[in-house]
């Protein structure tokens, strides 16, 4: 008969020890995000790795030189970087980009690619909303199509140093000046 009545009041006391918790978090505020009915609400922070992209400018152009040290680089190989050689205006061989694919399927958001690119080619966006019905979707072409790699200026061949030659032409009568003494 003892034991009936203490299993009843452990029973209550148990139960009433898991509502003190369920109050406290009732009136605790909300720690979560209201998704999707909020989603205008929603501000990722800034450093939020979401997704791969290639940005290009109003001229369809990139920075990618199509060099694969991201796809080197990348631990899980999420980055296929598809490219070919041509001969461009003045007769010279030249590497250009076909496709630069991303798989965010396999992507383990790391960042190491974004790090190791020497041309500032890619980087990280807020846009975490990737849900797709195949996988197939998740298989990204980065490059838009009819982009090409942009031309950078080649910095201008130095100039001839008139400061020397002026330097020579006044050294000289200074030096018979010089042998006059
Ligand atoms: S973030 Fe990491 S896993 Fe994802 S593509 Fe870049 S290097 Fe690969
Ligand atoms: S994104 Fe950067 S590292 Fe990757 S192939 Fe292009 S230039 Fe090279």
């Amino acid at each position: 008969m003892k034991k009936y009545f203490t299993d009843i009041f452990s029973g209550i006391w148990n139960l009433l020890k898991g509502m003190k918790i369920t109050g406290k978090v009732l009136v605790s505020p909300a720690v979560t995000e209201c998704y999707p009915e909020k989603r205008d609400e929603l501000q990722p922070k800034e450093r939020f790795r979401a997704e791969l992209t290639m940005p290009h400018n109003e001229n369809n152009e990139h920075k990618c030189t199509a060099c694969g040290i991201c796809a080197m680089n990348c631990p899980n190989q999420t980055i296929t970087v598809k490219k070919s050689k041509i001969t461009d205006e003045n007769g010279k061989p030249k590497i250009v980009l076909d496709q630069y694919l991303y798989d965010i399927g396999s992507c383990i958001f790391c960042g190491l690619c974004t790090r190791v690119c020497p041309q500032g080619a890619i980087e990280f966006t807020n846009n975490f909303e990737h849900a797709v019905y195949t996988r197939s979707k998740l298989i990204k072409q980065l490059n838009k199509p009819g982009s090409k790699k942009v031309e950078v200026a080649k910095p201008a061949a130095p100039a001839a140093k008139p400061a020397q030659a002026g330097q020579n032409e006044v050294a000289a009568p200074k030096q018979e000046n010089e042998n006059k003494q």
